[in-house]
């Protein structure tokens, strides 16, 4: 069964925790024997190889630099512009890696359907073939100003998200509250009329609710869970679903252990513990689909690697490969293949048909 994961921090992981993507998971465990400096050292599930072997043809991989703000504790670059470079920088290993034959970067309608016939033709090894990549912006703080989203829509950028953790230059985000602010409402503008994706996850409800009813651009949820079942701010509620489902939008589901089950204890609780495995996220797949009344607003944003590793993942995702029993998991719930190829590609390859150019 073909992925498609709508949240993977592949460049992040390059440019900031150094690591060869190209080598194996084994292979960048090993080189972290002994390092200390990120909590998730030795602890990662995403490399290529394993992308290739779980069938994930198309990743949405985004690009991420945080500005710290005055006052506030989480860690950030000092400037916009530092955290602008930060970007260009993870930009440009995207573009050595499509150099190097690792990836193909799609940004058109074209790209598209050619990379699929690649990724579907058997006479290609599968360890061989380039995985299809978009790129998108978490957190808009690295961009100076609004206008340089049109930068970076230039250089292949098809959404982005105005907020991450905390407070944000464009809109706060998780854990933190606020309405949307000035330049926010700018940026989501110039996105609007710029055919540029907003991707709501990380915005805080009072930021959200604004740019609901600001926004009629595409958007979509590319990695975020159901806050009925696991109570949190960054979860999302009953009423956010159903206005996704009104518009016709994705919502991604993402593999962080806290987001999959209730009562999740940050630094303290482990997967076996709490009893958290792939199979902890069908009651969240489900719980959008009985709202929708259809299997077609749901999809996989998985997150895996993005700033932790197996200390926080299902205890049965040795790597991201074993995404791939999602489709066995569906069909034991009693979902059809149609609901399942919805679930796993063909809902988010509707999105990007939507919205790339042709
Ligand atoms: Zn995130």
């Amino acid at each position: 069964m073909l992925l498609i994961d709508a949240h993977l921090d592949l460049s992040m992981n390059a440019m900031e925790w150094n690591r060869d993507l190209r080598l194996s998971v084994p292979q960048i465990r090993n080189l972290e024997i002994g390092l200390s400096d990120k909590p998730d050292r030795g602890k990662g599930t995403v490399a290529f190889p394993e992308l290739r072997a779980g069938n994930i043809g198309i990743a949405i991989g985004t690009l991420i630099a945080r500005v710290k703000l005055p006052g506030q504790t989480l860690p950030g670059w000092a400037s916009a512009e530092q955290a602008w470079a930060q970007i260009q920088g993870q930009l440009a290993w995207y573009k050595t890696m499509e150099a190097a034959g690792e990836i193909c970067i799609i940004k058109n309608q074209q790209q598209l359907q050619q990379h699929l016939l690649n990724w579907t033709n058997d006479a290609i090894p599968q360890q061989q073939k380039p995985i299809g990549l978009c790129i998108s912006l978490e957190g808009a703080d690295a961009l100076i100003t609004p206008e340089h989203a049109l930068a970076l829509q230039q250089q292949g950028v098809i959404a982005i998200g105005p907020a991450h953790y905390g407070p944000g230059r464009y809109a706060h985000g998780t854990d933190a509250s606020a309405h949307l602010h000035k330049n926010g409402k700018a940026l989501l503008q110039l996105m609007e009329q710029n055919g540029i994706v907003l991707d709501i996850t990380h915005l805080c409800d009072e930021a959200l609710s604004d740019a609901l009813s600001l926004f009629t651009g595409t958007l979509w949820a590319s990695h975020h869970n159901c806050r009925a079942l696991v109570p949190h701010n960054r979860q999302m509620s009953d009423a956010v679903i159903q206005e996704m489902i009104a518009r016709n939008s994705v919502i991604g589901m993402a593999f962080d252990a806290w987001m999959m089950v209730p009562g999740w204890q940050r630094g303290t609780s482990t997967p076996q513990q709490m009893q958290c495995n792939l199979a902890s996220i069908i009651p969240h797949i489900d719980h959008i689909c009985q709202i929708a009344g259809n299997s077609l607003h749901v999809g996989i944003g998985s997150d895996l690697d993005g700033a932790f590793g197996n200390e926080q993942t299902p205890y049965d995702v040795h790597t991201i490969a074993d995404l791939q029993q999602l489709n066995y998991l569906l069909k034991q719930k009693g979902y059809s293949n149609n609901d399942v190829e919805n679930i796993c590609h063909n809902n988010w390859l509707r999105m990007l048909q939507r919205v790339l150019p042709a």
